[in-house]
């Protein structure tokens, strides 16, 4: 697509806004304008009341044009009168070119509750909130009401948790296989997987190096998520090694949540949710993502829904306090049909949480070309699956508790937790907000530490592939840049 841009402006934040239209859209620069590809010719000016921006969409040999003025005003900083006045230009100019109407009009981060929550901090009035997403944002008043019941419900849990408060975040990047549709690093051949003890040797080193600076700063670990790839590819003994690491550094029993994201059913056996349970797991995360066994092969995820079943009842067996299932809406070979037979199946099993994620299409202009229904730029079916899980989950006595959406969804559709009133996953809700430091061990993993009131936020990461995790000069250039980081943060924002 080819942007040609009038006026200082952040073009990332065009691009994102493009992409509202125009899922999965690579960005040119410098090429002529022939006038023969998807193009946005925008315009933006500082004007003495405000900033004015003129959006002109063109594709498919059409174009269509908004506009729009935002006034400056005590409520907002320029940059967001900016972002305002260009989201209303490109959303008027779309909605016009294409006739649909985007779910989340011109919010396009992976946190819209944080939105809210500015909103709700000004305001102090919900109904407030509601309104300005609706006629500011053109929010639709569907998704408004579920992002302002969120905000609300997070509150809760956000306003219990002390200063000093901490999370752990363990990352085992290996899967019995790889799903079709997966974008994350995750080793799945039998060589790599090969990796894994000495995978599971540096990482408890890694456990005790970010345990040493949460006693020096006197950090309260409150939650610790095992996720993955699929950590429960672990054997026993591997689980068995992993959970002493922990014990040893933190009392797990004080913890207010400890998740094994166990997710592939294929994967889960009473003996490993038994080392796991009795290492002081509270959480574990079985995950389908559709009671649809053609869907499953489609997608390459090597289980099928009995595998998942007897999973789901191991879990049970186990004796962990709360259950997790992830549901997919929109994938390939889905319909609405057999989704809503998932989620009423999901929700008689009563898990404590459900998740229901949509599908995020890599390639989503690839699926938009082959033109199909579900990949249509309003996501066809998809968005009444969507609808079913939410409202039905509602009907059954589940809450919303945490939302992010992720780039190139099916229909830029959501991903929402929802739980049992008081068994909401609470590292999902610290971690999204950012309401407090996540320390992380693993290839791939990033710390992330946060001043309070959120006031600065800095970012460690450590080596992406488990290949060079396992580099001991990699780590090691990685771990002491990591500790050079931590310290001069918490010695800055956490003085003790
Ligand atoms: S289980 Fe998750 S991380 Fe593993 S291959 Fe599938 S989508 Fe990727």
């Amino acid at each position: 697509m080819k942007l040609f841009i009038d006026g200082k402006v952040n073009r990332y934040y065009i691009q994102t806004l493009c992409m509202i239209f125009f899922p999965g859209a690579k960005f040119s620069e410098d090429e002529p304008d022939d006038g023969s590809a998807d193009a946005l010719r925008m315009t933006v000016r500082k004007e003495a009341e405000g900033i004015y921006a003129r959006a002109e969409l063109s594709s498919g040999g059409k174009s269509a044009s908004g506009e729009k003025l935002v006034r400056f005003s005590r409520d907002k900083t320029e940059e967001r009168v900016e972002k305002i006045a260009c989201g209303v230009a490109i959303f008027k100019a779309g909605k016009a070119l294409f006739g649909c109407t985007p779910p989340w009009g011109i919010l396009t981060g992976v946190r819209p509750a944080k939105i809210a929550e500015e909103l709700l901090a000004d305001s102090g009035d919900i109904f407030k909130v509601r309104d300005t997403l609706c006629k500011e944002y053109f929010v639709n008043p569907k998704k408004a009401a579920l992002l302002c019941d969120i905000v609300q419900n997070e509150a809760k849990l956000i306003g219990s948790l002390g200063k000093r408060t901490c999370s752990i975040y363990i990352s085992i990047p290996f899967c019995p296989s790889r799903c079709a549709y997966c974008s994350f690093v995750s080793y799945s051949t039998k060589r790599l997987l090969s990796m894994i003890d000495d995978y599971m040797v540096q990482l408890c080193k890694d456990i005790d190096r970010i345990f040493a600076h949460i006693r020096a700063f006197g950090f309260e670990t409150v939650t610790v998520y095992i996720g993955g790839g699929t950590p429960s590819i672990l054997s026993p003994a591997q689980l068995s090694m992993l959970m002493d690491a922990l014990n040893r550094n933190t009392d797990v029993s004080a913890l207010r949540e400890f998740t094994l994201e166990a997710g592939r059913p294929d994967t889960i056996t009473a003996e490993k949710l038994r080392v796991a349970v009795d290492g002081g797991v509270t959480r574990i995360s079985v995950n389908p993502q559709t009671l649809n066994d053609s869907v499953l092969e489609g997608i390459g995820r090597n289980h099928t829904v009995e595998d998942f079943f007897r999973a789901y009842n191991i879990a049970r067996e186990s004796g962990v306090k709360y259950i997790n299932t992830d549901l997919i809406a929109g994938l390939p070979g889905e319909s609405f049909s057999s989704f809503s037979r998932s989620v009423d199946q999901i929700i008689k099993l009563r898990p404590e949480n459900i998740t229901f994620h949509t599908f995020c299409v890599k390639k989503a202009s690839d699926f938009l070309r082959n033109g199909t229904e579900m990949y249509s730029r309003n996501g066809g079916e998809t968005g009444k699956s969507v609808d079913y899980s939410q409202v039905s989950a509602g009907l059954s006595g589940y809450i919303p508790y945490y939302i992010y959406r992720q780039k190139n969804t099916v229909g830029n559709f959501e991903n929402v937790g929802y739980a049992l009133p008081g068994c909401e996953g609470l590292y999902n809700v610290f971690m999204m907000e950012e309401v407090h430091t996540v320390f992380a061990a693993g290839a791939g993993s990033i710390t992330k530490m946060v001043a309070p009131g959120r006031k600065a936020i800095l970012r460690a990461d450590m080596p992406k592939y488990p290949y060079e995790y396992l580099n001991a000069e990699k780590h090691d250039k990685a771990a002491a840049d990591a500790d050079r980081l931590i310290e001069e943060f918490c010695a800055t924002h956490f003085p003790v």
